[in-house]
């Protein structure tokens, strides 16, 4: 009988073809489990209860001789697996600062996944690509940044922060006459990296995996803000690299770019940004003063699964010369052609990868140039009226609320 049936389509609907019926089956209990785990969030508590946590060990065992079926598997996820998550996406998380998922970004999310694309190259998704081109674009216009700028999306700002200071190897020792990509760091000339006392630990995490050491970095003192102060700078040259944050990940503070960035610039330093959250700060007219100066680094990682609301994973990594991280990442093989095309294997650390510049795009076509600053000013109005009412309930506010941070 199956040998009569006409081909189909396996994207068809018709209930003669029993795989893809289960399938579509499957996937729309999926999705009202989802739902069901959204519409649920605001009647529970952010953390699980600890019932829910030691209940995950129904999960656990060894892993079964042979297959279980796919809704099952989706039963013991939802059934075990959701109780025991973080309530992120509702409005009561306040926890570091993670951002929730917008409605556009989650919808990408579940067609990305439907895809499969492998975004390594524009031959296997032209629609990946092109997407993560023009969200690249976008962000670099948000933000701010110099025409030219180009970039790598990436899972963070961890990986933002290592693949921007990846760039900023290749260019130093290029400079010296070194070829980091080819010959490694044994016998280079010596890089001097200076950062803040309150630099992200990823910075120093990103250092170590680029052999520049967690603990070879020159310190600059901080304020009682955790911002650098530019009057304890050390002297810069062209051998080195200067790490700025925007946004201390515990007070929100901006380091004073204004005051540093000329100089490090006139000294011929490379100049990376650490703005995993504080850059997108920008996209507010009330609160762009704090990022005033940055635009003039040469290099800037950020996030987008915090401020802008972009599920995880997906961070930024921006290059005012684009050919230095090329330079860094690119990779030859002889089944790898290059086209016409931005391809984002030359850019990454990774080259099978996700194609987490769609979401990317989704969410920020979804909340344009007004909604990204929306959710920077409310999210700062909020952190305002928290540290009113706990001054008001007798706590010490510790910073300066300058953004969302309290
Ligand atoms: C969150 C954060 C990072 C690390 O970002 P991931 O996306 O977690 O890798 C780096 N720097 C700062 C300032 C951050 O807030």
């Amino acid at each position: 009988m199956s040998d009569s049936r006409p081909s189909r389509s396996p994207l068809s609907s018709s209930s003669s073809n029993a795989p893809a019926d289960a399938r579509s089956a499957l996937l729309k209990r999926a999705a009202r489990d989802a739902m069901d785990y959204l519409e649920g969030e605001d009647a529970r508590s952010v953390a699980p209860t600890p019932q829910a946590v030691a209940a995950l060990s129904a999960l656990r065992g060894p892993l079964p001789p042979g297959p279980t079926s796919a809704e099952t598997v989706l039963h013991l996820l939802h059934e075990y697996g959701s109780p025991a998550t973080i309530a992120k996406t509702g409005g009561r998380n306040f926890g570091f600062v993670n951002g929730g998922c917008l409605p556009a970004a989650l919808a990408a999310s579940w067609l990305v996944s439907a895809w499969d694309q492998n975004a390594a190259f524009f031959v296997q998704s032209p629609t990946a690509i092109t997407l993560e081109e023009i969200a690249l674009d976008w962000v670099r216009d948000l933000l701010g940044l110099p025409a030219g700028t180009g970039g790598a999306v990436v899972t963070g700002a961890t990986m933002a922060n290592f693949s921007a200071l990846a760039a900023a190897r290749h260019a130093l020792l290029a400079r010296a006459g070194w070829d980091v990509e080819l010959d490694g760091l044994f016998g280079a000339p010596p890089i001097t990296v200076v950062v803040g006392e309150e630099a992200h630990a990823s910075v120093f995490k990103a250092l170590g995996m680029l052999g520049l050491g967690r603990n070879r970095v020159v310190r600059v003192p901080v304020d009682g803000q955790g911002r650098m102060r530019a009057d304890a700078l050390p002297s810069l040259d062209a051998q080195t690299i200067l790490c700025l944050q925007a946004g201390n990940v515990n007070t929100g503070a901006f380091d004073p770019a204004d005051k540093i960035i000329p100089a490090a610039r006139a000294a011929g330093a490379w100049i990376h940004v650490d703005g995993a959250f504080g850059l997108w700060a920008t996209t507010s007219p009330k609160y762009r003063k704090l990022t005033k100066g940055f635009e003039l680094a040469d290099s800037w990682a950020t996030d987008a699964h915090k401020w802008p609301n972009i599920g995880y994973d997906c961070g930024l990594a921006l290059v005012r010369d684009p050919e230095t991280l090329r330079a860094a990442m690119s990779m030859e093989a002889s089944y790898l052609l290059q086209g016409d095309h931005r391809e984002p294997s030359y850019y990454n650390p990774e080259l099978s990868r996700r194609a987490r510049g769609v979401e990317l795009w989704a969410g920020l076509r979804s909340l344009g140039r007004s909604g990204m600053a929306e959710i920077v000013e409310r999210t700062c109005a909020h952190a305002r009226r928290f540290a009113e009412g706990l001054r008001a309930a007798g706590f010490e506010v510790l910073n300066e609320v300058v953004i969302n941070q309290v």
